[in-house]
């Protein structure tokens, strides 16, 4: 792979099966530059995002790997779940919707509450649910981007969900919106399966520089 890193993975802290030392291991063996973990919020009280955060920093001290720690919220029509305390203990905070709904509008208004979110940094697996509820008007979809672009939030390429699809991310490419790879792993033999992200972000024209966590690779 050219950019190879994978920006959220699941582990025990959440519904994943591996050990966060066992995402470090195979994130090794595959070659990775970059690894999150980014347990659900909802599974993280006060006290265990400490143990979590602090877990993750001793693996990451032994590691070649530049492991980062964050979270994934949920995108509730009351904000996101992940309290300012927590997030500023974090790397990054990715935000999904996870909800059932019924229209794209429905599913739009909530990411736009997460855009307006100054604790969220990356959108997660957006339009994982557009196959089923219906696909935006290319309006709405401009909207979108024009409120990641103002607030400057990025979007992450998910090879589990195979979105967003190619035409979004040349317009996040276009217009500056970073982007990242995400496996969206629960099993540690799924960690990196970032090929697809990869394929996605060349074909729409991405370089290296589009990338929110270039720095580290
Ligand atoms: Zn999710
Ligand atoms: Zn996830």
């Amino acid at each position: 792979m050219m950019f190879p890193h994978d920006t959220h993975t699941h582990t025990v802290y959440s519904d994943g099966t591996g050990a966060i030392a066992d995402n470090i291991a195979a994130a090794e063996e595959r070659g990775l530059k970059v690894l999150a973990i980014t347990d659900h919020s909802r599974y993280l009280g006060p006290k265990t995002v400490n143990r979590y955060v602090r877990e993750v920093r001793r693996w990451a001290e032994d590691s070649e790997v530049m492991v980062l720690v964050g979270i994934e919220g949920n995108i509730t029509g009351n904000g996101v779940d992940v309290p300012a305390f927590m997030a500023e203990k974090l790397d990054f905070v990715i935000a999904s919707v996870h909800e059932w709904l019924e229209t794209p509008e429905q599913y739009l208004e909530l990411v736009k509450i997460a855009l307006m979110d100054e604790d969220v940094d990356v959108i997660g697996h957006f339009g994982a649910n557009f196959p089923y509820i219906g696909f935006p008007r290319a309006e709405e979809l401009e909207e979108i981007l024009e409120l990641a672009e103002a607030n400057g939030k990025a979007f992450e390429i998910s090879s589990r969900y195979k979105v967003p699809d190619v035409e979004f991310i040349r317009e996040c490419v276009r217009r500056g919106i970073k982007l990242t790879f995400a496996s969206d792993a629960h099993t540690p033999r799924s960690v990196g399966n970032v090929g697809w992200s990869e394929r996605a972000f060349i074909k729409a024209g991405g370089k290296k520089e589009d990338l929110l966590f270039e720095e580290f690779l």
